[in-house]
């Protein structure tokens, strides 16, 4: 089986967003840019027996950046390749560009993709679901919580808290962002009309530096608040130690990170109580699985960050989940950016739905590789390289 057809396709669905979600810093400026649109890329690759294997890039502000990287650096590395030498390749991609300084960012996230689409080929050609490949299934329905209340009134977001548990989530994830006082009110009234039954986890999207988020993961440990995500800047490693050192609440973080050589510092160090890569961002299966198993020399639990991927990336963080004897718990993600416009690459990218929920669990499929069919029609209404 060899590689015979590399094609990058990048989707973009226009929406409105008014109000910044979550939280973001110089928002009056950038809220609009940045969430002006759902955005995916796509890597769709063909072999000379005829398969296609389809995977999914994270494009959040530029999809023609990722997508120029796949066609033109990454194509010519795959083309006569057989599918089934994934590692090797994967090591191909990243020297390509890493000793020029390229080994995080646009280039792992296409390299991602490449490396889905690559999983997804080899179980279509071996007729196993990619979690075979990986070493088995640990679990065939995963753990998962509703994510998130977003950044909106304290109305709204408790009506949804309540309407999530009447779904039958056991754990709910809420943003914070608004200061800290605001938020601890916030975090209060989501309590209060929840009960303490119900796991409540709380994300700040780097919101605030280490001496605020000690005082407030300490207010958050009064809630018995499971988990405090990114609560300062990524790039603060030095930080994230000092939190996870000072607080008893467990500091949860990954999802702006890439490949095993940045979740190394983040796990050796224990900056993190929980890792959250993504797979559409920190290289794809082969990638996950090294951190997976890096997080489980720490005993540290892996609870993949799914937030803006579409149902591709969808499918295959539910075949990750499946394969590593460490996972916590699946981001189900039950909100968008726009109130009113619901993501249709999350809803329908897909033939059939990849999420099945019943009962506080996401059913994990057995069919080949990822297990899906793209939807045509979606992806040539929202195609934008054509
Ligand atoms: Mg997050």
């Amino acid at each position: 089986m060899r590689i015979t057809e590399v094609e990058a396709l990048n989707l973009v669905v226009p929406t409105k967003v008014d109000k910044k979600p979550i939280s973001l810093a110089y928002d009056e400026q950038l809220t609009k840019i940045v969430f002006d649109s759902y955005k995916s890329t796509l890597v769709r690759i063909t072999t000379d027996d005829g398969l296609t294997g389809v995977g999914e890039c994270l494009a959040k502000l530029t999809p023609r950046a990722i997508s120029a990287i796949v066609e033109d650096a990454f194509r010519p590395i795959l083309i006569g390749q057989d599918p089934l030498d994934v590692e090797c390749i994967w090591e191909m991609m990243y020297a390509s560009m890493r000793h020029r300084g390229h080994s995080k960012g646009f280039m792992i996230e296409a390299m991602s993709g490449v490396d889905i689409a690559l999983f997804d080929l080899i179980g279509k050609a071996l007729k196993l679901p990619v979690y075979k490949l990986l070493g088995g299934c640990f679990r065939n329905r995963l753990d998962a919580y509703a994510s998130s209340l977003r950044l909106r009134d304290t109305e709204t977001i408790v009506k949804e808290a309540v309407a999530y548990v009447e779904q039958g989530f056991g754990a709910i994830k809420m943003k914070l962002g608004r200061g800290p006082e605001e938020d601890i009110k916030r975090v209060a009234a989501v309590r209060d009309a929840i009960g303490y039954d119900i796991q409540l986890t709380v994300d700040a999207n780097c919101a605030y530096d280490v001496a605020t988020a000690i005082n407030m993961g300490r207010e958050l440990e009064k809630h018995q608040v499971y988990w405090f995500e990114e609560p300062i800047p990524p790039e603060d490693i030095d930080g994230y130690v000092r939190l996870s050192s000072s607080l008893d609440i467990a500091i949860a973080a990954g999802e702006t990170e890439f490949t095993r050589y940045g979740f190394r510092d983040l796990i050796a160090k224990r900056a993190v109580d929980i890792v959250q890569p993504d797979i559409c961002r920190a290289g794809g299966f082969s990638e996950c699985k090294k951190i997976a198993a890096m997080a489980s020399a720490y005993n540290m639990p892996y609870a993949p960050h799914t937030g803006g991927e579409s149902a591709v990336g969808i499918a295959a963080s539910i075949q990750l989940a499946a394969a590593i004897p460490n996972f916590l718990t699946y981001e189900y993600m039950r909100s968008d950016w726009s109130e009113t416009h619901a993501n249709p690459l999350r809803n329908s990218l897909t033939l059939e739905p990849v999420e099945t929920f019943a009962d506080g669990y996401i059913e994990v499929p057995d069919k080949p590789g990822l297990g899906i069919e793209l939807n045509e029609e979606i992806v040539s209404k929202y195609r934008v390289n054509t």
